[in-house]
């Protein structure tokens, strides 16, 4: 049976038993242990059970990694393959994901504690689709032929680039490996990914399937380790061309950094977020808030684009506080094995602790709604309860620091113009959403609003087919889409005289 929205908690506690971790370094298509012999220890945050120890991978094995990747590269074992001929492999990859998703689902879910209902649901076949989707793509995009006219002909093509650096989080690790492994891989370049210490394990054991649908060897390697280690010596190496990252603005900046103090290689950044949900007197209060507790509440809230600022209209404050709570008395954290469960725990005790110092912030800045308390639950305190704070100062850190955690800020406004300011009073603009049922409304609202995508009455849209990314401090360059290739690929003319 592998119909997973069958599966049972025994069902999936059972799998768990029986898993087997891929635990060393990926480099040439080979599961190396790390130059120093170091490892460090994979937690299942739900229980804090150790999972494995896995190869901590540091400046040496960047070195390798890169080597193996600059290898392929100029060889052109996979660089000069034909576009259709990397769409057969990169299908077949998407194949073998489909064949694996109760176990990929699964090491999301026990590494960094997301709900396995979604990960088999949402995040596994998504990586799937995704990277279907870019393999279909890539032999239907044309090059160019510009119009010079006379003798010349000048032909614009897209070129891969050479080694891309992948860093990712924890949030999503297969999905966010995927988006930007898929459009990647699809144009030609050979890739070292850093998936997040909290999170080493699908990326892993994608590395393996990939070998398995016959990527060559050395073109996706990956170094398990940690930041400031693995992830500093790939955004500091001389030989790497492009490096693509997902994670806190913090360590964005940080790469721009090592970009500017070593070979001035290609950055391209997916840093947080603090996503306004404008709600109007004329939406759909009951879909609204339903959506809107997706928005907050799915993954914890561990989401870039989590939708946490509610931005309401005074004269329905009140009864979408009221709606607002009830849903977060449905959103209460479980164990994530088990179907029922709303929530799981947040990705490790440190991250929780944060969380609660965001928390504590909030009880001094604001009236608490609902939720606040830290839950203990199988050894772990990193259960989190959905939180919603209202009457908060507009300085609050809870309205203006990105939490990535189950909590939600309701504040009132009177105008569209008050919302509009409100909305767009903040460092990040990564995504926005609007409610309402006046098509003026939400279209000039969504002019108006800064944010990579605006979701009207609906929240956190999304799809292969449409870019995503941010503005101001949530960065710039775009995953998915066809957008997605111009990161990876670079337009390069060859001129002809005849
Ligand atoms: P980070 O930005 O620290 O981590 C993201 C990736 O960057 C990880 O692979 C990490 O490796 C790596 N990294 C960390 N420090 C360095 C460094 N000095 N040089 C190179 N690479 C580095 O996110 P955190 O996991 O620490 O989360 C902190 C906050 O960041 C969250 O609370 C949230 O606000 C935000 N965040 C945003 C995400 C998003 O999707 N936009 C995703 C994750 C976090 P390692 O894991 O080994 O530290």
């Amino acid at each position: 049976m592998n119909d997973v929205t069958q599966f049972t908690r025994a069902d999936w506690q059972a799998r768990a038993a029986a898993l087997r971790f891929r635990n060393q370094i990926w480099i040439d298509g080979r599961a190396v242990p790390a130059a120093s012999g170091a490892r460090f220890e994979s937690v299942n945050p739900a229980t804090g059970a150790v999972l494995t120890d896995v190869a901590r991978g540091g400046a040496e094995d960047i070195d390798r990694a890169v080597a193996s990747a600059r290898r392929a590269f100029e060889d052109g074992r996979w660089s000069r393959k034909t576009p259709a001929e990397r769409k057969e492999v990169l299908l077949r990859l998407a194949a073998l994901i489909r064949e694996n998703v109760p176990e990929l689902a699964l090491l999301d879910s026990l590494d960094m504690g997301k709900l396995v209902k979604d990960a088999s649901t949402i995040d596994a076949p998504g990586s799937a689709h995704f990277f279907q989707w870019h393999a279909e793509a890539i032999d239907k995009i044309y090059d160019e032929i510009a119009p010079t006219g006379g003798r010349d002909l000048a032909m614009v093509r897209r070129v891969p680039l050479g080694v891309v650096g992948a860093v990712v989080p924890w949030n999503f690790p297969l999905d966010m490996a995927t988006w930007k492994l898929a459009p990647a891989l699809a144009t030609g370049n050979s890739v070292v990914l850093k998936p997040a210490e909290q999170s080493p394990l699908s990326a892993l054991r994608l590395a393996e399937l990939a070998a398995e649908a016959g990527l060559p060897d050395g073109v996706l390697n990956v170094v398990p380790g940690f930041g400031e280690d693995a992830g500093q010596a790939l955004g500091r190496h001389a030989d790497v061309d492009c490096l693509v990252f997902t994670g806190s603005t913090a360590v964005g900046k940080m790469f721009q950094r090592y970009a500017g103090e070593s070979n001035m290689k290609q950055v391209w950044l997916e840093t947080g977020g603090k996503s306004p949900n404008l709600i109007f007197p004329d939406a759909d209060l009951d879909a609204a808030a339903d959506m809107a507790a997706f928005g907050i509440f799915f993954n914890q809230g561990e989401v870039c684009s989590a939708n946490s600022r509610m931005l309401v209209h005074a004269s329905i404050a009140e009864e979408m506080i009221e709606r607002m709570a009830a849903r977060a008395a449905q959103a209460q954290p479980g164990d994530p094995l088990d179907p029922a469960s709303a929530m799981g725990p947040l990705v490790d005790r440190k991250h929780a602790d944060t969380v609660m110092g965001f928390i504590a912030s909030g009880k001094q800045a604001g009236r608490l709604v609902c939720g606040g308390e830290r839950i203990a639950r199988d050894a772990s305190d990193a259960y989190v309860q959905p939180t919603i704070f209202t009457d908060l100062r507009p300085d609050a850190r809870v309205v203006r620091e990105e939490i990535f955690g189950p909590v939600l800020t309701i504040q009132t406004f009177k105008t569209e113009d008050e919302a509009l300011a409100m909305a767009n009073d903040s460092p990040y603009a990564l995504a926005a959403s609007v409610w309402t049922r006046d098509l003026g409304r939400a279209l000039s609202v969504s002019d108006r609003l800064n944010a990579g995508t605006v979701s009207v009455n609906t929240v956190d849209a999304l799809s292969a087919m449409t870019p995503f990314g941010g503005m101001k401090q949530s960065g710039f360059g775009r995953d998915l889409s066809i957008h997605s290739f111009d990161k990876y690929s670079a337009l390069k003319t060859t001129w002809i005289k005849y």
